[in-house]
């Protein structure tokens, strides 16, 4: 049989880390094995689901490049057929009415709390004679004896004795099928063979491998997988930065980083530590994933983003920049290709985010000098050197990183003055700032004339402050 995964996310919220990194481990287990990739949103929950976290998760999953290839499956519209299964295992007896009041129930809660135990249903309703009336939920009839085992990839052999599960509802008053019936159905329904999912699911697993004995389906794998903690060892959560995936593309982190990092955050593989897309598809398996609970390391994912920032082909990388450049509104119709701003400034940032605020004066005019930088460059010694450069700059014809090189060699061999001290000045002059990549690849990027009329703004602005 071919292998069939899913991932199931309830729409209640973004695609956050820990989901992304189960459908990931889940995606990959799939491909691994020339199988299917199955997405169902589980949207039983009508209150807390909502149509901004499903397009939310569908375009997290999309930018992650986990594309399925069944589905999206909603639960909302299946409803009839989990009746059709309800009524079934009623009529088989394998499922019954109960009729114990609100009232009755959260007294016998409060004495088992009292007598410290722990709380779960009776069975008054399941050996009793049905009272009638039509105000009842629908209970699974739960073995009594016996235990539930499964070997879960992760995690080793779990198993729940039955006199620690009790009579699960599965349907509540008015028929409403609950959460666990709903994903065993679909499970069985989907052809699921593998159920990858997190470890908060683990006491659910034993009731629904239950019903899908009592439904007659098969049972599927189980990998429980853990949960991630914050670089503090605590649960990872909001205090730590990003923990939705589409927040990651917005800080300028390329998915290719956020994969690999997901993919090694609690898997390993030796002790490699970039794979490309079809690495992990070859590597990867459940049983190499780690029971402990993984701690997240936004140096790690800093490091392979600039790993990929590099070494991806800056033509894929270029649009991710675009869009940075778009958030920030910076007009990129006009100045060098994207391609060779990824290609000059990857080594220089951590994201791209970054790029594009460093990046600005390929773009914009240089309006003002950082306050810094001119302090210490844009002095009376350096107007010589700037007249000088503006001069064998303005006298090149063919405009190149090597001419332009050839140009500032001779500025400074002619004033007899070592290269900073025409380097920084012109770099502040050209780019606004001290910072940027080697000045012969800069300017390149920029047009000639306008490295020109920047270095006669530089030189204005020295004016300015000797006569101030
Ligand atoms: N809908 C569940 C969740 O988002 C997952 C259920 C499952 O994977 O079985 O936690």
């Amino acid at each position: 049989m071919s292998v069939v995964t899913r991932f199931a996310p309830s729409p209640t919220g973004y695609l956050h880390v820990g989901g992304a990194r189960t459908a990931l481990y889940s995606w990959l287990v799939a491909k691994a094995q020339g199988g299917e990739f199955v997405l169902r949103i589980e949207d039983t929950d009508r209150e807390r689901s909502t149509q901004p976290a499903i397009d939310a998760i569908l375009e997290g999953m999309e930018w992650l490049g986990l594309s399925w290839d069944r589905g999206p499956y909603y639960q909302t519209q299946r409803f009839e057929r989990y009746k059709e299964l309800i009524d079934k295992l009623l009529e088989e007896d394998k499922a019954y009415k109960c009729y114990c009041s609100t009232e009755r129930l959260e007294k016998m809660r409060e004495e088992q709390m009292a007598a410290g135990e722990k709380p779960r249903y009776d069975g008054h309703c399941r050996d009793n004679p049905n009272v009638g009336g039509d105000k009842y939920v629908i209970r699974f009839r739960n073995p009594q004896e016996g235990s539930v085992a499964f070997d879960d990839h992760i995690r080793g052999r779990i198993e729940f004795a039955n006199t620690e599960l009790d009579d699960l509802i599965i349907a509540r008053t008015g028929g409403t099928p609950t959460y666990n019936f709903c994903v065993v159905v679909d499970d069985w329904d989907m052809d699921i063979t593998h159920v990858v999912r997190g470890e908060d699911h683990i006491n659910n697993t034993p009731r629904q491998i239950n019903i899908l004995k009592a439904l007659g389906a098969p049972v599927p794998q189980y990998a429980h997988v853990s949960m991630i903690l914050g670089d503090d060892g605590k649960k990872l959560s909001k205090r730590h930065g990003a923990v939705s995936v589409m927040q990651y593309r917005d800080d300028g982190y390329v998915p290719e980083a956020v994969v690999n990092y997901l993919a090694r955050l609690g898997w390993s593989h030796g002790d490699q530590e970039i794979f490309s897309r079809e690495e992990l598809v070859e590597y990867f398996k459940l049983d190499d994933v780690n029971k402990a609970a993984s701690a997240f390391n936004t140096e790690k994912l800093n490091w392979l983003n600039q790993h990929y920032m590099k070494t991806l082909p800056a033509e894929q990388v270029a649009p991710q920049l675009q869009w940075q450049f778009d958030q920030i509104g910076v007009d990129t119709s006009n100045g060098p290709a994207l391609e060779k701003v990824v290609s000059l400034q990857a080594d220089r940032v951590k994201t791209l985010k970054e790029m594009a605020s460093i990046s600005r004066y390929f773009f914009e005019s240089v309006d003002e000098f950082d306050e810094k930088a001119a302090k210490k460059h844009l002095r009376l010694v350096a107007k010589e050197p700037l007249v000088k450069a503006k001069e064998l700059l303005g006298a090149i014809n063919d405009w190149n990183a090597a001419t332009i090189q050839a140009a500032i060699n001779q500025t400074a061999a002619d004033l007899d003055v070592g290269m900073g001290k025409v380097g920084m000045p012109l770099r502040v002059a050209a780019t606004g700032g001290g910072n940027s990549p080697s000045l012969d690849v800069t300017l390149e990027l920029i047009p000639q004339q306008t490295v020109l009329a920047r270095i006669d703004l530089a030189l204005e602005f020295i004016s300015q402050r000797e006569q101030a």
